[in-house]
């Protein structure tokens, strides 16, 4: 990959951390925020559409409220959240009408971005505002978002919304201004890297473990949302923003580590099925199975052992190898009567034995996702 520059993005998403935007006593670093809103209507001036993903809200409405300065407790936080969002958008309204551009706010749960439905319903209305010229600033629903249904951070936030609504460009701005070979606050012969073209799971082990970066996400979710962006087709910068005009800058060239889009991005399809959550059953796979899938084959039904669990043409199943080692999820094109007598045979004998003519495969490889892809 080339490192493109920032202006060739066509629509950008960009994630504002709450360390930028909120100083340590809780109030919006109104400065700050005035040159990010220069540097969007910049871009807009550009012809590039904007979206902002941003953090913040907790930050200021713990200040708010009057709540101590320490680690606040779920229902402290969702309190926090409801008094702060209002202040967000009050101060993003605010700065960018200095440029005469109208925000809209956008509040999404997890649910709002699987979804099916819900996931079309908040595309549809980004791509309305993008329309009328408004500028979307979206965040998590924290007040209604409890432990266990949150995304919990606003760079994998991002990265959905960056795949949801078609974005070529993710920049994430924190205080990290990218990634290191090694933490570079312990480790001074750290080097920093510039781009990733493909994000080995090896990299993610590496960021996540040696890199914890400063802010609330760390840098493993910045690594988690780099490789759903990739995936999605958009590439992603994690850049250092706490600056002023931190996009201006990194127009210009600035520091920043850019992560590749890959080149041939998962079909919506197979994003749904790596993101669905509920194998209806098991299938077994021989190592032979296991090696085809890895070059990119359909799995056959010669390839299964066994299958386990009641499951119907079209349900989600979770493959696993000799070693029970999960290798992958995918849709199958049969249900579990009929896989279990066909399993182990020939394509050529699924009709003498099912008396019809099924697929040949039992899940194609455009059903299938392979784990650690
Ligand atoms: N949604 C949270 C907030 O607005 C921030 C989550 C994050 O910083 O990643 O305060």
């Amino acid at each position: 990959m080339s490192q493109a520059p920032l202006l060739a993005a066509k629509r950008l998403v960009v994630k504002i951390g709450s360390a930028l935007l909120v100083d340590l006593e809780g109030q919006v670093r109104m400065h700050w925020l005035a040159t990010l809103a220069a540097d969007v209507a910049a871009l807009r001036q550009h012809g590039i559409e904007v979206i902002l993903v941003s953090s913040g809200s907790i930050a200021v409405g713990q200040t708010l409220l009057g709540l101590p300065k320490r680690r606040l407790y779920l229902e402290e936080k969702q309190a926090a959240a409801a008094a702060g969002q209002i202040r967000l958008a009050n101060v993003y309204a605010t700065a960018m009408a200095a440029h005469g551009i109208a925000v809209a706010q956008i509040l999404l749960t997890l649910e709002d971005t699987e979804a099916r439905r819900r996931h079309l319903n908040a595309r549809a209305t980004i791509n309305q505002l993008l329309k009328l010229g408004a500028l979307p600033v979206v965040n998590e629903n924290d007040t209604i978002a409890t432990t266990e249904i949150r995304i919990g951070d606003n760079d994998r936030l991002a990265a959905r919304v960056g795949v949801m609504i078609n974005a070529d460009t993710l920049v994430l701005l924190s205080d990290i201004d990218g990634l290191y070979t090694a933490d570079p606050r312990l480790d001074p012969a750290a080097k920093h890297i510039p781009e990733v073209v493909r994000l080995t799971p090896e990299i993610v082990a590496m960021g996540g473990k040696a890199l914890p970066g400063l802010s609330s996400g760390g840098m493993e979710t910045k690594l988690l949302a780099g490789r759903m962006a990739a995936e999605g087709g958009c590439r992603m910068a994690i850049a250092n923003g706490r600056q002023m005009h931190a996009l201006a800058h990194l127009a210009e060239g600035g520091k920043a580590t850019w992560f590749a889009a890959a080149t041939e991005p998962m079909t919506a399809r197979k994003r749904w099925i790596k993101a669905a959550l509920d194998p209806r059953g098991r299938l077994h796979l021989d190592r032979g199975a296991v090696a085809a899938l890895s070059r990119g084959k359909s799995l056959l039904p010669a390839g299964v052992t066994a299958t386990e669990g009641t499951f119907r043409r079209g349900d989600l199943l979770l493959l696993l190898g000799p070693d029970g080692a999960e290798v992958g999820h995918g849709l199958s094109a049969y249900g579990n009567d009929e896989a279990e007598r066909i399993l182990g045979r020939q394509s050529k004998e699924i009709e003498e034995i099912l008396g019809y003519r099924g697929r040949e495969e039992l899940i194609h490889r455009d059903d299938l996702v392979l784990s650690g892809n």
